[in-house]
C-alpha cells in the first residue's frame, strides 16, 4: 500500500516512509491509494475473532510489506492488550469506553502502535530519533507512556506550566528513562509553536534526528479504526447498526471510525460532538471550511480551530454524500456540565467533560430520530478532568489502580521560557 500527499506536490510513500515522516514534504497529509474491503466473514461472524485477529486483519493492508507478519503480529498484540467495553448507559445509548489503556485516554491506542512502528523501522538506525511533541494534556501522556523504554528513541515532550491536571502531569513528568518534559512558562500555544519552529530548523535538522508523534501520522491514525470493530462486537443490535458519536477536536478519531464504515463496517451514522470549537458543524451546513482561532473550554481536548484530519473525511467522502452520513453538534460549557449531572443522577454513569458532550449530540439525534441506538465514544477517564466532574458529582474521583502508582512518584521536569532559543539549547546539550 502507497501513501500520497492530499496536497497532491510530494511523491508517493510506503507506510514505513509515511509513518517516519509524519507529514508529506507539500505539508500535506498523507492517504492511502486504494481503499480495501473489509472481509464479509469478519463483520457478520466478529465475536468468534479475537480483538487481536480483528486488528491485524483491519491493519494489515494498510501496512503492506513494510512488516513482515510475525512482527506485526507482536505490535498489534502490544496496542490492543487491554479491555475497550461497550457499557449500556440508557436503552439506546451505550459508551464505548476508550479509557482502560496506559493513560487512560483513547489515545493509547494510536500511540502504543505508532511508537512500536517506529521501533521497528529505526531498529537498525545508529542515531538515536528525537520525537519532540507539544501536548494540551493527553497526547503528551500516551506518547511517553506508548514510547517508554522504546530502543533508539528519545521523547521530549513541552507542556504548558499549570495548564494540565495533576493526572497528566504526573503522567508526563514521572516516567524518566527515554522521556524527557519541559515545562514551558506559556501556553499550549506557545508549546506548539516551539516545536514548530524546531521543525522548520534545517541547522537543527542535521544534527538532531527529529520526529514528530502528532495525530495526523498515518501510524497513529490507521490503528484508531480497530475499536470500531470491537464496538461491533459487542453491539447487541446487529439487525440495526448504531449510530456513533465522536467527540471530535483534530477529527483523527472519527475519521477513522469514518473510514472502518467506508471499508465495510456497519455504521447508521456519525456524529461529529463539538464544544463551541464548531467548523464541522458550519462546514456540513454551508460546505465551506472556514478555520476559526479556537477557545477555551471544559472539554479542551477538543479545542481546535483547525481540525487536521478533515481534509482526510472529505478526500472520502463528497460533500453530498457526507451530509447525510455524518452530522455535528456544538454543545456549550454550560450544556456540557449539565450533562455531567444528568448522566450521572439518573443513569448512574460517570462521564468526562469530553464524553459528555457526545452524549448530549447522541441524545438530540436521537430524540430527532426515534428507533435508533447508539454508542458514544468515551475518549478519556473522568479522572482527567476532575475540576469539572467534581464540580458537578460534589465530590472528589477516586484515582483507578492503573495510575494510584503515580501518585507518590516525584515530577520530573526542566523548566522553560517560551523562546525558541532556550529549547533550542537545550536540545543541543541532550546530544
Ligand atoms: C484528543 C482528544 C479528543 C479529540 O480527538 P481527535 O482525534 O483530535 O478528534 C477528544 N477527547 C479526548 C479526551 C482527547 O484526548
Amino acid at each position: 500500500m502507497n501513501y500520497y500527499s492530499l496536497n497532491r506536490q510530494s511523491p508517493v510513500v510506503s507506510f514505513r516512509e509515511a509513518a517516519i515522516k509524519g507529514q508529506a514534504p507539500d505539508k500535506g497529509l498523507y492517504f492511502p491509494e486504494t481503499l480495501p474491503s473489509v472481509d464479509k466473514e469478519l463483520i457478520e461472524n466478529i465475536e468468534q475473532f479475537s480483538n487481536e485477529e480483528i486488528a491485524l486483519r483491519v491493519i494489515r493492508p494498510y501496512v503492506g510489506d513494510c512488516i513482515p507478519e510475525n512482527e506485526l503480529q507482536r505490535i498489534v498484540s502490544e496496542t490492543v492488550s487491554f479491555p475497550v467495553p461497550l457499557v449500556k448507559v440508557t436503552e439506546d445509548m451505550y459508551s464505548l469506553e476508550l479509557f482502560h489503556g496506559p493513560t487512560l485516554a483513547f489515545k493509547d491506542t494510536g500511540a502504543r502502535f505508532m511508537s512500536r512502528c517506529l521501533g521497528y523501522f529505526l531498529r537498525n538506525e545508529t542515531k538515536k530519533v528525537t520525537v519532540l511533541v507539544a501536548t494540551s494534556g493527553d497526547t503528551g501522556g500516551a506518547v511517553a507512556s506508548g514510547f517508554y523504554g522504546v530502543e533508539g528513541v528519545e521523547v521530549v515532550i513541552l507542556y504548558p506550566s499549570g495548564k494540565v491536571s495533576p493526572v497528566q502531569e504526573k503522567q508526563l513528568t514521572t516516567l524518566g528513562k527515554n522521556i524527557r518534559a519541559l515545562e514551558v512558562n506559556g501556553s499550549f500555544d506557545d508549546c506548539q509553536r516551539l516545536v514548530k519552529q524546531a521543525f522548520a530548523d534545517e541547522e537543527l535538522n542535521r544534527q538532531l534526528f527529529l520526529t514528530s508523534a502528532n495525530s495526523i501520522n498515518v501510524a497513529r491514525w490507521l490503528p484508531q479504526q480497530f475499536y470500531y470493530f470491537f464496538a461491533w462486537k459487542q453491539w447487541p443490535h446487529r439487525e440495526a447498526p448504531p449510530v456513533i458519536a465522536v467527540p471530535s477536536g483534530n477529527f483523527g478519531n472519527i475519521c477513522a471510525g469514518i473510514l472502518a464504515a467506508r471499508t465495510g463496517l456497519p455504521v447508521n451514522h456519525f456524529i461529529a460532538a463539538c464544544n463551541v470549537n464548531d467548523i464541522a458543524s458550519h462546514y456540513l451546513s454551508t460546505g465551506e471550511l472556514k478555520p476559526k482561532q479556537a477557545v477555551s473550554t471544559l472539554s479542551n481536548a477538543m479545542d481546535v480551530g483547525h481540525p487536521s484530519n478533515f481534509v482526510r473525511i472529505l478526500e472520502l467522502f463528497g460533500y453530498d454524500e457526507l451530509k447525510d452520513f455524518l452530522s455535528a453538534a456544538t454543545i456549550t460549557d454550560e450544556e456540557t456540565l449539565q450533562t455531567i449531572g444528568s448522566v450521572y443522577n439518573q443513569y448512574g454513569y460517570l462521564c468526562d467533560p469530553h464524553g459528555a458532550v457526545g452524549f448530549l449530540a447522541l441524545q438530540r439525534y436521537l430524540e430527532s430520530h426515534p428507533g435508533q441506538r447508539g454508542w458514544v465514544a468515551e475518549t478519556a477517564h473522568p479522572v482527567k478532568f476532575p475540576e469539572a466532574v467534581e464540580k458537578v458529582t460534589g465530590k472528589p474521583i477516586e484515582w483507578p489502580e492503573a495510575v494510584k502508582d503515580l501518585v507518590g512518584r516525584p515530577k520530573n521536569s526542566v523548566e522553560m521560557e517560551p523562546e525558541y532559543d532556550a529549547l533550542r539549547t537545550w536540545l543541543l546539550s541532550q546530544i
